[in-house]
């Protein structure tokens, strides 16, 4: 009967992470306190294992230090989403990028558009927001969240401490879909490697998912209900999905679950959500 050696196992799991660029990995709060407690084997002689031995240190603690106590505590099963290759777009700058959107005609979207709607904020942005797609108000500006989801957003930002110009905001698609329908698969599909160099570029700290649509080209999870408030990675960057705003204004209850979804993006942020109820309290 064959048998599997779990440690190179393991090893070779965490090259071929790194070997996709990938800049973390989770591990369940299990694992994570075994890491951190458990002595460290000492200097032994040398064997015909030395060289594994010193290549699992090696890769356990580039575990331990991309693994935040966050990231660990909150999920033991993320899903990832695969990059989207796309090499031409993987090579350009900001310039180049916006304006090749800007003349896209890439997917259907683009003979019912105003504009695009590329996306607006800090090109070095900590925090991002990706939401579905442009709406009417959008399409009109050529700016993300400018309707009533937008104040809404603003709000949600302005809770979280920060301003809208020092956080990105950016939508799956560009271009806004007819009557504002759900994109299709042949739009996403087209437009994605354009948000992925967004990202690349940017490299937040952290991105927050509003809403299903974002939820399910960015990770595979289907269901806003189930997965808001957990922790998920996005082309290497950790991820928080919530409610979307618009569907926060239909729905005000679902506001208070929402808040303790950016209460753990203010956390990691190093930022103190009872601050935020202080200063509520200070200015009513
Ligand atoms: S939605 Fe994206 S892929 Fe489609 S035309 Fe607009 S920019 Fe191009």
């Amino acid at each position: 009967m064959p048998t599997v050696d779990l440690t190179e196992e393991l090893l070779r799991l965490l090259r071929h992470h790194k070997a996709k660029g990938r800049q973390y990995v989770f591990l369940s709060p299990e694992n994570l306190t075994y890491l951190q407690q458990s002595p460290r084997p000492s200097q032994t002689p040398a064997s015909s294992d030395d060289t594994a031995r010193k290549q699992a240190q090696t890769d356990d603690q580039a575990v331990q230090q991309q693994a935040s106590p966050q990231q660990s505590a909150a999920s033991s099963t993320p899903r990832k989403k695969e990059r989207v290759s796309d090499s031409r777009v993987g090579q350009m700058d900001w310039e180049t990028l916006i304006s090749t959107i800007q003349s896209c005609t890439a997917c259907p979207l683009h003979s019912v558009r105003t504009q695009t709607v590329p996306g607006a904020g800090n090109m070095n942005a900590e925090l991002m927001f990706i939401g579905e797609a442009p709406g009417e108000e959008e399409d009109r500006q050529g700016l993300p969240f400018v309707g009533k989801a937008g104040q809404q957003l603003d709000k949600m930002i302005k809770a979280m401490q920060f301003e809208r110009e020092e956080v990105f905001i950016g939508n799956i698609v560009k271009c806004r879909p007819p009557a504002n329908r759900v994109p299709q698969n042949n739009e996403t599909s087209q437009c994605l490697p354009y948000l992925e160099r967004q990202i690349e570029l940017i490299q937040p700290r952290i991105i927050v998912l509003l809403g299903s649509t974002p939820l399910s080209q960015l990770t595979g999870a289907r269901s806003i209900n189930r997965a808001h408030g957990q922790w998920y990675e996005v082309y290497g960057i950790p991820a928080v999905p919530t409610f979307h705003p618009s569907f926060l204004l239909r729905s005000p209850a679902k506001k208070k679950e929402a808040w303790e979804d950016l209460k753990q993006v203010m956390r990691y942020l190093g930022k103190d959500p009872e601050e935020t109820m202080r200063r509520r309290q200070t200015s009513s």
